[in-house]
């Protein structure tokens, strides 16, 4: 095995990849967090030959990290990079935000294999992260379970030969619910999701679907298919994963139980698979279930396709006005159905155009923000 970085080592994606990590007997060599805590220090003594970087260079549990790892430790996001650039590594992303697309320009620019469960890389910085892997030489392998599905059923395939990419979504905790059901739901609610145990913003972001229009824009700049090609369908069980319809009509989807450690391992040791303990899929033991999205409710996935659609600085705008709503009301400063308010009037707002190096894309995320925040403001 390659030398393995885990970036966001203290989420949902960087527990998870400890554990196929242990699992497999392999080792970590770098290990990031935004903040010291017990949970870093216990990622650090589990692997003892790791570098540990946190990012946020002000954090109050500094001495205390100072004093129990000494020079394996250093902060601020040049730390969290230094990690990222290190040689012939394999990179794994789960820091959560838009915070994550330095780093992994980084990785992609030093050659390395960048296995992404950080979505709002290609989201917010698809065309400065596709350049950044065309100069250095760097490979980009997805975690994310559709784009893992994607991946696997194009594995072989021509690229030529697909008619469209099918994302299931399992449409969170409200699927079929009006508008005025959705008007009072609570934080413990949203963060309530069916089939997944994620981090708090995605798993708000699975409720509103915002999740599944960031989804559509990974997969445009993953793997090179226009919006016209990429199409949503609900799928609650979550047992299908994502599916390729090809030119003749054949349709190839990647099933399974919902676990990332699957698409962690995948990524890690593509394509090469490794063998865990069975664990058999019982097909007779529940119906799998297809419905078509409501974009009229869940307004967040047209708002999403009209994002990618538009291209340049869109979607790094609507990543980071949902940033700002997500973060909003989970404090309970907006209702549930705000969020989606939030995002169109940013992307009404803010001027459009292009973006092409990652200065662009702070900038664009850095006004998107400040509007975001002006309007939730405005409704206090
Ligand atoms: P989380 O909130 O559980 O964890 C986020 C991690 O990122 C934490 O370790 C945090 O310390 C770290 N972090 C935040 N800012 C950082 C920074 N500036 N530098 C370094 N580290 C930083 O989130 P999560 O659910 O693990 O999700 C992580 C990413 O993976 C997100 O982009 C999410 O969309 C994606 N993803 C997650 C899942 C899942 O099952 N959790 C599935 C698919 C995709
Ligand atoms: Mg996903």
């Amino acid at each position: 095995m390659r030398p393995i970085v885990l970036l966001g080592a203290t989420g949902s994606i960087g527990s998870q990849t400890r554990d196929v990590v242990a699992r497999n007997g392999w080792d970590i060599v770098g290990l990031a967090a935004r903040s010291a805590s017990e949970e870093l220090l216990g990622a650090a003594a589990e692997f003892p030959d790791a570098s540990v970087a946190v990012a946020d260079p002000t954090d109050e549990g500094r001495r205390r990290l100072q004093s129990a790892l000494g020079a394996r430790v250093d902060f601020g996001p040049d730390a969290v990079d230094a990690l990222a650039a290190h040689s012939g590594a394999i990179v794994v992303n789960g820091i959560v935000g838009a915070a994550g697309l330095r780093a992994s320009v980084t990785a992609l620019e030093s050659g390395n294999r960048l296995a992404l469960a950080n979505k709002e890389t290609l989201v917010a910085g698809g065309p400065v992260v596709v350049a950044a892997a065309a100069r250095g030489g760097g490979e980009i392998v997805p975690i994310d379970s559709e784009h893992s599905a994607l991946w696997q059923c194009l594995v072989g395939e021509r690229r030529g030969d697909v008619r469209r990419l099918i994302l299931t979504a399992s449409g969170g905790p409200f699927r079929s619910r009006t508008p005025a059901e959705l008007e009072e739901v609570t934080v413990a609610e949203a963060l309530n999701h069916p089939t997944w145990s994620m981090g708090p913003r995605i798993t708000v972001d699975s409720a509103t679907l915002l999740n599944k229009a960031l989804e559509v824009i990974e997969a445009h700049y993953l793997f090179d298919v226009s919006y016209d090609a990429i199409d949503v369908v609900v799928h609650p069980e979550s047992i299908v994963h994502s599916m390729v319809e090809y030119v003749d009509g054949a349709i190839i989807a990647e099933l399974g139980a919902p676990d990332m450690r699957l698409p962690i391992q995948y990524a890690l040791t593509y394509p090469d698979r490794m063998s865990v303990p069975p664990n058999r899929f019982d097909f007779t033991a529940q119906n799998l279930t297809f419905y078509e999205p409501d974009t009229e409710t869940f307004r967040c996935l047209a708002l999403g396709y009209a994002a990618g659609r538009a291209g340049g600085s869109a979607p790094a705008v609507l990543n980071a006005a949902d940033e700002v709503a997500v973060a909003a009301f989970l404090e309970q400063r907006i209702g549930f159905l705000q969020i989606a308010d939030v995002i169109e009037a940013t992307l009404d707002t803010v001027e459009h155009g292009p973006v092409e190096n990652i200065a662009d894309v702070v900038a664009y995320d850095a006004e998107a923000r400040r509007v975001a925040a002006q309007w939730i403001a405005g409704t206090e």
